[in-house]
Formats: C-alpha cells, structure tokens, sequence
C-alpha cells in the first residue's frame, strides 16, 4: 500500500472513531493522537488539520494505534480513556 493510500485510509478510521466517539459522550472530539513513530511513517505533520476542528497530535502511546484526543474526561483514570479510545492503524505494523 502507498503511503497516500494509508493516509486517506486511516483517515476514514479517524472519521468513524470521531463520530462514534461524539456520538457516544458529551465532551467533543478535538483531534487525533498518534505515537511520534506513526505520525512520521503515515507522512502526518503535528497540529495538521485533517478536517475542520480536528487536529492530529503526537501523544505518548502505543504504536500501531490512535486515540480521539478530546475536550472531555471519559472516567477515573487516563489508562483507562485509553484503551476506551484506542483503534488499530491501517498499513503499519505495531
Ligand atoms: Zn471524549
């Protein structure tokens, strides 16, 4: 898979996780997360606006996965918003 291919891929994940995400809380997505390694091999810049209101940022994780980064607080520990937000990216390898 080309590297624009993965791109708008992972893209289309972004999409639905946001929406699902908005649909299931109150608080409002602001962007995406990605691990500092992701964000470099799937060509994504930081603070790169991927469609109006959200963003793409590099945050300490996992690599191989993204998170909805939001406005809101999910529960009672950040481990566990985590692995609650937490999808596979699309053409890489963890
Ligand atoms: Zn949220």
């Amino acid at each position: 898979m080309s590297t624009a291919a993965k791109y708008a891929k992972n893209l289309q994940r972004f999409r639905q996780a946001v929406g699902v995400h908005d649909r299931e809380n109150e608080c409002t997505a602001t962007g995406i997360g990605l691990s500092f390694f992701d964000m470099d091999r799937l060509d994504f810049d930081e603070a790169e606006e991927l469609w109006p209101g959200i963003t793409v940022h590099a945050v300490e994780m996992t690599t191989g996965n993204f998170r909805v980064l939001c406005d809101g607080e999910h529960g009672p520990s950040e481990a566990e918003v985590q692995a609650a937000d937490v999808t596979e990216l699309i053409g890489v390898e963890a």
